[in-house]
Formats: C-alpha cells, structure tokens, sequence
C-alpha cells in the first residue's frame, strides 16, 4: 500500500505512471505532475486505472514541497529533467521523502553533468532518514545492475566494461532525438571521456568510433562518449581498469549535427534576437519533433547491454549481456517509444523494490550498490528480458 508521486509527464513520466498503473499491488494511488497539466491529462486518460494529476513547477522547490504535503507520498520518481534533480531532492529533505531519478545533475549554463552534486546529499538523506536512488533508468541503470550481476554471478574480478547502445529504430524523421533534444544534444556534442587505469581521458567528440555486430541488428558504427554511469561505475565495480560508453548514430544524424554546430544552432548561451534574448539549443528544441510524438510511428529495434571482460573460475572472460526492445510493441502497450520505454521500466522497477524494503538504505545511493537479483527477477516481468552469452 503506497503512493507514488512522478514528476514529470514526457516521454519517460508518461511509461512511468503506465508501469505503476500495472502493478497496483505496490503502487495503490499514483499522482503524476509536471509543469504542464494538459500533458498529464493526456497520459491520464491513456490508463485504465484511475491516477491523479496536478500541475507543478519543479524548479521551485517551495511550490513542490506544497505539493509534496498536499499528496503525501511515500516515494518521488523524478523524471522531469536533469536540471530539476536538486530541487527535487531539497524539497524531499525538507518533506521527508525517498526519491529516484533516472539521470544525474546537470546546471542549465554548462553541458556538464556530475554525480558530485547529488553524492553531496548523502549526509542529510541519511541524518534524514530518507533514500535516493540515483541513475534508475536503462542507462545508467540497467547497465549499472547488469554489471553487478556479471559480478556476483559470473567474475571473480571484472577488468574492463564497454557499455554499448544502439538504436535500430526508424522514425521517419531526417533530424530528431529519442529523449528531450536539449539534453540529448549537450550529451552528444560534449567531448568523450573514458576511464582507464584510475585516470580519465579525454578525446574529441564523437572522434572514435568502431563497428560492433548487434544481435537481431548487425553490425552499427557506434561512437566513443561520456556517459555518467562511468563515473559511479569507476567508483563502485573494485578493481576495474578501463570503462567506455558507446553509442550508435546514423550517417544522416551525424550529418545533421555537424550542420546544426556549425551554424551556432547547438550554443547553450544566450543570444540577442529582435531586442530578445534566446538560447538557440532551446530554440531548435521547439523546433524539433516532441520525442514522445516519434512514437506513433517508430519500427525497429534498440539493443543496449554490456560487454565485459574479466577473471572467471581462474582464467580470462569475455561476456555480452543486452536487452532489445522493440519500438511498435512499447507503442501498443504503453503508446512510447523503445528509449522512454527502457528508461520507464526501470524506474518503475527500482520504485517498487524501494517501496516493498528489498532496496532500503539511508542516504543517496548508485543502483549498482544494492544486491541485483531482485530487480533482475523483474526486468523480464515487466518487459524488458534480458540475454548473457560468453563470448570467450
Ligand atoms: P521530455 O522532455 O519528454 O519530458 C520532460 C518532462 O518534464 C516534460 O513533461 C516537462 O514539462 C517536464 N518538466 C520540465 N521542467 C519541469 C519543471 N521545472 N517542473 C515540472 N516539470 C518539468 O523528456 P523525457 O521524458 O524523454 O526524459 C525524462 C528524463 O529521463 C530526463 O531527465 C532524461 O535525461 C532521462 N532519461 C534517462 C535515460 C536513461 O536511460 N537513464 C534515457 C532517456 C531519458 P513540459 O512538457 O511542460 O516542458
């Protein structure tokens, strides 16, 4: 017997309060709020349970918090965006309520994203009494916790992870992005970054790639970036020499991008425009498709996993664990795309064991720092199986 408040009502918020809606066993009453009431409306009248609603600014931690007394909640899923995480959790400080988000910190002036910022909250979380729960997505998420599974299960000692993730998926579309476009393009146009041998090293954006064969796929050119699961995962997996993120983009997409940099379309500082002033990413945002408006007409297919290596039973390993997800079948059962779908599952999932106590602790925690069985139990249960094979 719960209730759960979810911020955030675009493509992921609307995945969220669907899977909640499946499991009314721990999620008893769901209230989903966002800054714009009619998109909450919408994802309402998409479910056959009834939820509640309301509208909030997220950014105004004061405005939240009324609302967090109003509802009363056990647990906040936050999926508005990465800008919102810290006056989320204020407002759960000062509530005292657990909270999950599914992408860490970003400032709004600076394309650069950090755990630090959060991490900082663990010690009035735990003098709380409260629990954060931070990167519960796909990834981060998913690829935190098929980490620790290979871990506990497969490696004595893990040496090296490539976190790989490609989409397959066609949306008819020259030019658009699978989660909001402004994050979505900070994300890609930063420069790479990888750990290796306890030191990060950076390289050019997108400047190396390589080809990888995916199952049910083929083969993909997938592109060297900074994700921020490398930062939690260097500092929770003992041991690990080298962790790289790859992720896969089509000739046109790059095409688009290079265009769009070029022109000054992707600058995140303001501009003078006709006596206003403008942040031209934000602008190409309202130009863009909404990324849930892809959804209707996506085929095709993700495929995400982790390819790690390491020491199992004495001698060296080499393992692939995924996940595919199929773009037309989240649209008939939850009218989202497969990326909303990988990051909403999830979230749901890592609700629900923070609600039933199998994940319980005080403080801000990374998903790879609690056992991995459960929520592996419930992946496949809830839509998304998994596979492992061993490569070597
Ligand atoms: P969308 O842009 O589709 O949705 C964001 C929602 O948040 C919108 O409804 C928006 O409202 C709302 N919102 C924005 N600002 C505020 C605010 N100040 N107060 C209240 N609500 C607000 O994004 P997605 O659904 O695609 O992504 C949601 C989150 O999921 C992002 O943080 C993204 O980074 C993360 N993500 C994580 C992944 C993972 O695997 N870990 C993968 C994909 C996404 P409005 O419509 O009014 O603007």
């Amino acid at each position: 017997m719960s209730r759960v408040l979810i911020i955030g009502a675009g493509g992921v918020g609307g995945v969220v309060a669907h899977k909640c809606a499946q499991v009314p066993e721990v999620f008893t009453d769901i209230v989903l709020a966002s800054r714009t009431l009619e998109k909450c409306d919408k994802i309402r009248a998409q479910i056959s349970r009834p939820i509640r609603t309301a509208r909030v600014d997220a950014d105004n931690t004061a405005e939240l918090t009324a609302l967090i007394r109003e509802v009363s909640p056990d647990l906040i899923i936050n999926v508005a965006l990465p800008y919102q995480d810290l006056s989320i959790m204020d407002a759960c400080l000062e509530t005292g309520v657990d909270y999950l988000d599914t992408a860490n910190y970003e400032p709004r002036d600076e394309a650069r994203f950090c755990y630090k910022w959060q991490w900082d909250y663990n010690d009035r979380f735990r003098d709380r009494g409260i629990m954060g729960l931070l990167g519960c997505g796909f990834d981060p998420g998913v690829t935190n916790i098929f980490c620790a599974h290979a871990l506990k299960h497969h490696f004595e000692e893990i040496r090296t992870i490539d976190i790989v993730d490609c989409n397959a998926g066609k949306h008819g579309h020259a030019f658009a992005t699978n989660f909001n476009p402004e994050i979505n393009i900070r994300e890609v146009t930063a420069r790479g970054k990888y750990f290796e041998n306890g030191r990060w090293i950076e390289t050019d954006p997108l400047s190396v790639h390589e080809t990888f064969d995916f199952p049910e796929i083929g083969p993909r050119e997938m592109y060297l970036m900074y994700h921020e699961e490398l930062e939690s995962l260097a500092k929770n997996i003992p041991g690990v020499r080298r962790i790289r993120f790859w992720m896969t983009f089509s000739q046109e997409y790059l095409t688009h991008l290079r265009v769009l940099q070029n022109v000054g379309m992707t600058r995140i500082d303001p501009v003078s425009f006709q006596g206003c002033e403008i942040v031209p990413l934000q602008f190409l945002k309202a130009l863009l498709p909404d990324p849930s408006s892809l959804a209707k007409n996506y085929e095709g297919k993700t495929c995400i996993g982790c390819v790690i290596e390491g020491i199992r039973e004495g001698k060296p390993g080499k393992y692939f664990i995924y996940n595919i997800c199929d773009h037309a079948e989240a649209y008939r059962e939850v009218k989202a795309q497969a990326i909303s779908y990988t990051t909403g599952v999830p979230a749901m999932i890592g609700g629900m064991l923070m609600l039933t106590g199998a994940w319980r602790g005080r403080g801000v925690f990374n998903v790879e720092e609690f056992d991995p069985d459960p929520f592996m139990e419930k992946l496949p249960l809830h839509g998304l199986p998994w596979t492992e094979k061993f490569l070597e």
